[in-house]
């Protein structure tokens, strides 16, 4: 059975985020789309909040689960016995930054880091443009995916 991790903060999910996960769902039998908690970052959505906006998103998709994680998700990987992660690509910095990282965990664990690279309709899309945006009462309804919601 192939099994992917997409790990992430989701502070919201995006339709980049949506777009990558979409097209990798033929790849594997199921994807765990894995929300890591960092005591050290401060959130915009409460973890409650981004599990929900996950699993309402994609609730009609039985190959999607969505959890939480603590610690190295190297760790986490093992633990639910999946051999790949995804993760999505933008831009030159994305690149380097996810290089350095994807590197780390094969030597590490032997897992591999599946890149899907961003569509052009969603590549300008981030959680923080996203978070910018609604900070600043602009519309950034056009850049989620229905099921975020502010209360
Ligand atoms: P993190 O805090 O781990 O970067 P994010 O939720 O910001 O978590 O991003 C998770 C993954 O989604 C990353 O691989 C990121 O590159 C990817 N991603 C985010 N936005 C987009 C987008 N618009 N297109 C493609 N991939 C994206």
């Amino acid at each position: 059975m192939k099994k992917a991790v997409f790990p992430g903060s989701f502070d919201p999910i995006t339709l980049g985020h949506q777009d990558i996960i979409l097209r990798a769902l033929p790849l594997f039998d199921e994807i765990i789309i894995a929300i890591g908690i960092n005591e050290a970052k401060k959130y915009m959505f409460t973890l409650e909040e981004r599990v929900d906006f996950i699993k309402e998103t994609f609730k009609n998709e039985p190959k999607i689960t969505v959890t939480t994680y603590i610690g190295l998700t190297i760790h986490y990987c093992k633990e639910v016995n999946a051999d790949y992660m995804l993760r999505g690509l933008r831009n030159p910095a994305d690149f380097e930054f996810e290089k350095a990282i994807a590197q780390t965990n094969r030597k590490l664990s032997g897992i591999d880091t599946l890149f899907l690279l961003t569509s052009a309709e969603t590549s300008y899309i981030s959680s923080s443009i996203v978070r910018d945006v609604l900070r600043n009462g602009g519309d950034f309804t056009i850049l989620v995916p229905d099921s975020v919601r502010v209360k």
